[in-house]
């Protein structure tokens, strides 16, 4: 309900209890004058008319007395009765005889009865001493229409009041409310709802000085400061990026630097054997077989330096990811069984996922098959001879990532462990802490590029002496639902 309307309930309640009690006082007072009048009257007559029969009463006896008063001339208004307490006669028992038993000389008693005759009445005993023996009383009824009409005109003069102005003050408060309260409100609401939609342009016209008006004029001071602070903001956010663009460039740097010196020292050991290896063979003096040798070692170290230019041009240039449809159980149960003679030769028991529901996902299967062989391989690098290597893929969610599904691919070891200090630069260019021709600190920079333009991250857990698990996390993106294969294994 509206504030205009409660507003207007509430003073016409108010009003209106004011009147009627203002009605009830009035209508009180009036009765309480109005029989205090009929009981000085009644009084006064009954002092006069009692002195008369009293003196007859002496004079000329008790008959002559008593036929003075019940002579005296009756009104419909007022009845004047002569009559004695206790009498049970009808021309002399009072209409109350019940109510005089206090009835004595200077004494008058008033009888209201308001269930007498169709207006009630109003009886006054007026006690008159006859004789030293004989207590009469002089019974002055009124009745009390006059009374009545009294109260009633007064209730319609009441009524009529409150009905013209509850009706007026009821149609002025409404008018007058929507005027100052509901217009106002509703451009407060409006303004609220623009902000609250971004929309800061808004401004309220300038009200009266009232709590409305200072409200509209703190509203319109509150979308001025969001201004400011949105203006502050932008320019925060701009600077902060220009900052991290000249970082990123330095960062470039650092990287171009680290990758030049990676470079002449990867390049550097096998480059030099080619060399000497080469010279030899140029000096002449060699046997075929010991050419032959030779031959081989350059062919060997070649074939070394291109894997490693094959990788840098991986990590260099890495084409952008092609993402279809796949099964990723599927392809991480093939990509591990590639791996497998690897793991044999190791005697290092790699456990495939036994899982075998379809979990299709957008991927680019090969870039997805780089990331796990680089994974299953370090994990292999990392395990003792016996040791055990466990590939899986599963659906995941994560609490900072509300509403996201993610797949994980998890390569757990129970190998070496990575130190701590180790961690922040597994994803560095040619850090690698393996034997010459066994790694070149390529492998995860690599996975994580791939990784990170899958929209993905990857989580590692890795203790030193125990193991370590490579979590790959990716978002499906609304790819199709998880489904049984009916079609068997894949
Ligand atoms: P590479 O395998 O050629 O050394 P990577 O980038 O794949 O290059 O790995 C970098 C380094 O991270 C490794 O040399 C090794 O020290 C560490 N590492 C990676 N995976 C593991 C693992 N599962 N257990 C222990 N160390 C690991």
């Amino acid at each position: 309900m509206r504030v205009t309307y409660k507003l207007t309930i509430v003073l016409v309640l108010a009003m209106s209890a004011v009147l009627l009690t203002y009605a009830w006082l009035s209508v009180r007072s009036e009765v309480d004058l109005i029989e205090s009048d009929m009981q000085r009257d009644a009084g006064v007559l009954g002092g006069a008319l009692g002195g008369i029969v009293r003196q007859v009463w002496l004079d000329q006896g008790e008959a002559a007395a008593i036929a003075l008063v019940d002579g005296l001339p009756s009104d419909p208004a007022i009845a004047l009765r002569w009559v004695r307490p206790g009498a049970t006669d009808a021309l002399h028992a009072p209409r109350h005889p019940d109510r005089l038993a206090g009835l004595a000389p200077g004494s008058p008693i008033v009888v209201l009865d308001r269930d007498a005759g169709p207006d009630g009445t109003h009886t006054s005993y007026i006690p008159v001493l006859v004789a030293d023996d004989a207590l009469w009383a002089l019974e002055v009824t009124e009745s009390l229409a006059s009374e009545r009409e009294v109260v009633l005109g007064t209730i319609r003069r009441v009524a009529f009041t409150t009905f013209a102005l509850v009706a007026v003050f009821g149609v002025v408060a409404l008018v007058a409310g929507a005027r100052v309260v509901g217009r106002p409100a509703q451009a407060l609401v409006e303004m609220a709802r623009r902000v609250g939609q971004g929309d800061l342009t808004w401004r309220l016209a300038q009200g009266p000085r009232d709590e409305l008006g200072d409200l509209a004029r703190e509203m319109n001071a509150m979308a001025d400061r969001l201004v400011a602070a949105r203006a502050r903001i932008e320019a925060e956010t701009a600077a902060r990026e220009a900052a991290i663009d000249q970082l990123r460039q330095a960062d470039r740097l650092v990287t171009v630097g680290k990758l030049a010196a990676g470079v002449a020292h990867e390049l550097g050991t096998p480059l030099n054997v080619v060399q000497g290896r080469a010279r030899l063979i140029a000096a002449g003096g060699l046997t075929a077989a010991e050419v032959a040798e030779n031959a081989g070692i350059i062919a060997h170290q070649a074939e070394r330096m291109g894997v490693i230019i094959r990788q840098l041009l991986d990590y260099g240039r890495r084409r952008s990811a092609h993402k279809a449809p796949h099964d990723v159980r599927a392809l991480a149960r093939r990509t591990t069984e590639m791996l497998s003679e690897l793991a044999r030769r190791r005697k290092v028991e790699l456990r495939v996922p036994e899982d075998r529901t379809p979990l299709t996902m957008a991927v680019d299967g090969g870039q997805l098959e780089q990331v796990l062989t680089n994974l299953v391989v370090n994990a292999i690098h990392a395990s003792p001879e016996g040791g055990v290597v466990d590939v899986e893929v599963a659906p995941a969610t994560r609490p900072d990532r509300p509403g996201v599904e993610l797949v994980e691919l998890a390569v757990t070891d129970r190998g070496v462990g990575i130190p701590e200090e180790d961690v922040p630069r597994l994803y560095e260019p040619f850090f690698t802490t393996k034997a010459v021709g066994e790694g070149v600190g390529l492998g995860l920079p690599v996975t994580h590029g791939i990784v990170t333009d899958h929209g993905g991250w990857i989580e590692v857990e890795s203790a030193v002496g125990r193991g370590s698990t490579f979590r790959v996390l990716l978002p499906r993106q609304g790819g199709p639902a998880e489904r049984r294969d009916e079609a068997g294994p894949a």
